[in-house]
């Protein structure tokens, strides 16, 4: 007799987190909406990012697996946070499934596990900016065209860097080289076939060498999409829930990686495809992000949901008025309803400054006020347009003792150091790495290029491995002088040891014994500021500690750079508590209590050569629109009045206005500050402890 069994209705998930006290009715419904594509477009701080984490929680709690996700941000940082809110907001951590992080980040996960199908190997380097354009260099070598003589109209062939820009923007924005040449660098139109040639000489050396640049990492990505179907569909199948922060600002290339995913051959299959951005924000345009990717998003996907926030929940209404006043004067927006509901705060204050070195002191001075009021160092700013407007305040904080960190400028990992020390680690891992092969070579004592390329050549062509070539006569009777034996010696003990510690150990192992053994001696002996540089090393290898195996140490490194050492300063806790100096394209997406935006002086914000394009100006000014609304309550615009240290070529000094982007605003939007200077006294007394205030902010001196 067959016995019934009652199956019982599957019980519907019960949510730990209260969404609807924590999220406003719009958001609540994105953060619902898992029916197919949606689009928030949305002002600046609405909520658009936090509705993402939520929605990210609430998936999970609807019992998605993590691995389902797809959660693409514009830094790893703003990832891993979002990872960790999920994990605060749910009370457990997450499992290591869940794929988070940049288009390069995601894209180099996946590709070494995919990029066989393409012909790479998968322990393939990534080279960073700088050893692109060190290859490219090579290249333009190989090509013959090194040569000094001016070829066209007494201009000589375009540098390393330029090649790299024209290309990699070439590459982002889906067009032609030639059309980017002409639109970019006009004067190097005659050069046209020999770019190419480099160009393809380049891609081929990165093949044969294993190599992926940045943008291998989502052309490549995006070549498993298009050619590899199999490989297409497994993607398609794990992905099925895609989330995109900061959509404004993805080019070409990503805009088409999204679109492949989310759009499967699966027909009727919806997608669960919800991108998140702001016209208003888009900023990238100079290096081939199309905001069309934004606007067009609902013909693209014509059954998309569109959700949209408008209340305001970061910024005073002062801070919110001044904003949405600027970002009016721009022509092409879409229309956006940005309402402020916090209650009222101070009015965003215009502070000129006689020169350069007072505005540093006054944002100094005005910093440790704040501080004494209770705002935390790293809840505040300094954001420019350009890194070298940092300097003036970097030297003034570090006089008066002011923790700050660096989010522009020399990163890091781009540092000499750094990356000599990292070479050794790329070497063991791709012995195929030329790169990194000649720079470590040339550290070594009486090995110069050309040594370096023999030694190059031999471990190419033996095909065993480094230590067993640095003793092989073939090497050794190449380089006979007493020195340079020394030093290939020197070599075969290092990666004698190196191989016996082997690929799969922890990083730190092998940089502490490279720095033992070798590196330590040659910063000392090689550069004027060895402690410090010591000290960053000894960081690195701090820092290493986290990474279970060598490959996973470098991929991560190599992304790293892509933003900065931001993430390395942050491990180490005591120093969190750090004034934030960063240029206004890094702060996208961040918030601070206070904000201070220095050099809002005409010709330097707007950049100069942005005047005479009318779709450069409005990018300007949505930069402008990014900077003011990323405050929450203090808001200081500060300008210098006299650019005395950077006279122009005539030695002359420059009386400057502040930036168009103030004087187009309605007055009553911000309060003028005059600063003035106090008595002889309160000098003496600024001599004597730089903690007293000299220069106070007042409507009128008393
Ligand atoms: P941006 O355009 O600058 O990226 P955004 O739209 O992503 O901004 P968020 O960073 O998500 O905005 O939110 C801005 C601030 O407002 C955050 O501090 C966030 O926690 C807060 N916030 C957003 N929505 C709410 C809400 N419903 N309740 C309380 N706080 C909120
Ligand atoms: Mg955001």
């Amino acid at each position: 007799m067959t016995k019934t069994y009652l199956l019982k209705p599957v019980p519907t998930a019960t949510f730990k987190i209260d969404y609807a006290a924590n999220l406003n009715p719009q958001q609540l419904e994105a953060v619902r909406w898992i029916d197919g594509p949606a689009l928030t477009l949305a002002g600046a701080g609405s909520g658009k990012t936090r509705t993402i984490t939520y929605r990210t929680a609430y998936l999970i709690e609807s019992g998605i697996a993590p691995g389902n996700i797809l959660l693409l941000t514009f830094t790893n940082k703003a990832a891993r946070e979002m990872v960790s809110r999920v994990e605060t907001l749910l009370g457990t951590a997450l499992p290591g499934g869940m794929y988070a992080g940049t288009f390069h980040h995601v894209g180099n996960r996946l590709l070494r596990r995919y990029a066989p199908t393409l012909g790479y190997d998968p322990r393939f380097s990534i080279i960073d900016p700088e050893d692109a354009e060190d290859l490219m260099d090579i290249c333009i070598g190989a090509c013959g065209l090194k040569s000094k003589a001016p070829r066209h109209e007494g201009r000589r062939f375009p540098k390393a860097g330029t090649l790299i820009g024209v290309h990699s923007y070439a590459l982002n924005t889906g067009r032609a080289l030639p059309d980017c040449v002409l639109e970019k660098y006009p004067s190097y139109q005659h050069e046209i076939d020999s770019i190419t040639q480099v160009l393809k000489s380049y891609e081929s050396r990165k093949k044969q060498l294993n190599l992926m640049d940045y943008d291998d990492l989502l052309i490549n990505w995006l070549r498993l999409l298009r050619e590899q179907s199999e490989v297409a569909d497994a993607l398609r199948q794990n992905f099925r829930y895609l989330m995109v922060d900061e959509y404004q600002d993805t080019n070409t290339l990503q805009g088409e990686i999204i679109d492949r995913l989310s759009c499967g051959t699966h027909g009727s299959e919806t997608a669960n495809l919800m991108v998140v951005g702001d016209d208003a924000q888009s900023i990238y345009a100079f290096r081939g992000a199309n905001y069309e990717n934004i606007l067009r998003f609902p013909e693209r996907y014509p059954n998309c949901q569109v959700f949209k926030l408008e209340s305001n929940y970061r910024s005073s209404p002062q801070i919110c008025a001044l904003a949405s006043a600027s970002i009016a004067q721009n022509e092409r927006q879409f229309q956006k309803e940005l309402l402020a509901i916090r209650p009222v705060g101070e009015l965003p204050a215009l502070v000129p400054t006689p020169n350069p070195r007072v505005q540093a002191e006054f944002v100094a001075q005005r910093v440790l006020e704040l501080r004494d009021e209770g705002v935390a160092l790293n809840e505040m700013a300094c954001l420019y347009r350009s890194h070298y407007q940092s300097l003036e305040l970097q030297l003034e904080l570090t006089r008066r003792g002011i923790p700050f960190v660096i989010r522009s400028g020399l990163r890091f990992f781009e540092q000499a150091h750094v990356k000599d020390i990292l070479a050794f680690l790329r070497a063991i891992y791709n012995p195929h790495d030329e790169i990194a092969w000649k720079r470590l070579l040339r550290l070594l004592p009486a090995i110069g290029a050309q040594s370096a390329d023999k030694i190059w050549q031999c471990l190419q062509t033996q095909g065993s491995s480094a230590e067993i070539v640095f003793k092989s006569p073939a090497l050794t009777s190449l380089l006979r002088r007493p020195t340079q034996a020394r030093s290939l010696g020197l070599l075969q003990d290092l990666f004698s040891a190196l191989a016996r510690l082997g690929l799969e150990q922890c990083p730190a192992r092998h940089l502490d014994l490279i720095y033992d053994d070798f590196y330590r001696r040659y910063v000392e002996s090689h550069f004027d500021n060895p402690r410090e540089r010591c000290e960053d090393l000894i960081q690195l290898t701090v820092f290493s500690r986290q990474y279970p195996d060598v490959g996973t140490f470098l991929a991560e490194l190599s992304l790293l750079g892509e933003l900065g050492g931001e993430e390395l300063q942050a491990e180490n806790p005591a120093d969190k508590e750090q004034l934030v100096l960063s240029t206004i394209h890094r702060a996208k997406g961040l918030e601070w209590q206070a904000v201070f935006l220095l050099w809002a002086a005409e010709n330097h914000f707007p950049s100069v050569p942005s005047l005479q394009d009318p779709a450069r100006l409005e990018e300007e000014r949505r930069l402008f629109y990014v900077a003011v609304t990323r405050a929450k309550d203090w808001l200081h615009l500060t300008y210098p009045i006299v650019n005395d240290t950077r006279a122009g070529a005539s030695g002359q000094m420059a009386l400057q206005r502040p930036s168009r982007f103030i004087e187009e605003l309605d007055e009553g939007l911000y309060e003028p500050w005059q600063l003035y200077a106090a008595e002889t006294d309160a000098v003496a007394a600024q001599a004597l402890s730089f903690q007293d205030p000299v220069y106070l902010p007042l409507e009128e001196p008393a």
